[in-house]
């Protein structure tokens, strides 16, 4: 396994553990690939040959939890309260 596939394979786990559903990570280039998921559009990158002030697994979906999961989406909160009213 190449190092590019190792990080590939990490930055899917990182994601997955945030709910995100991601889309094929690209092999368009060597040393760097990136995705995005599917249900919310936050993105990973990956960098197998970092500069010294980059990292190689980076990006939103590594960061943050899929908005689908975990908090209510606050619009949501606000149609259900609405509806509330109606009743
Ligand atoms: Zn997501």
């Amino acid at each position: 396994m190449t190092r590019i596939q190792r990080l590939i394979k990490e930055a899917k786990e990182s994601c997955t553990f945030r709910g995100h559903q991601m889309k094929p990570f690209s092999h368009k280039y060597k040393k760097w690939s990136s995705s995005e998921c599917m249900v919310c559009g936050m993105i990973c990158n990956v960098n197998a040959d970092p500069a010294p002030n980059e990292i190689d697994i980076c990006g939103e979906a590594v960061a943050l939890h899929c908005r689908y999961e975990g908090e209510p989406d606050p619009m949501e909160t606000i149609v259900e309260e609405n509806r509330f009213e109606i009743y």
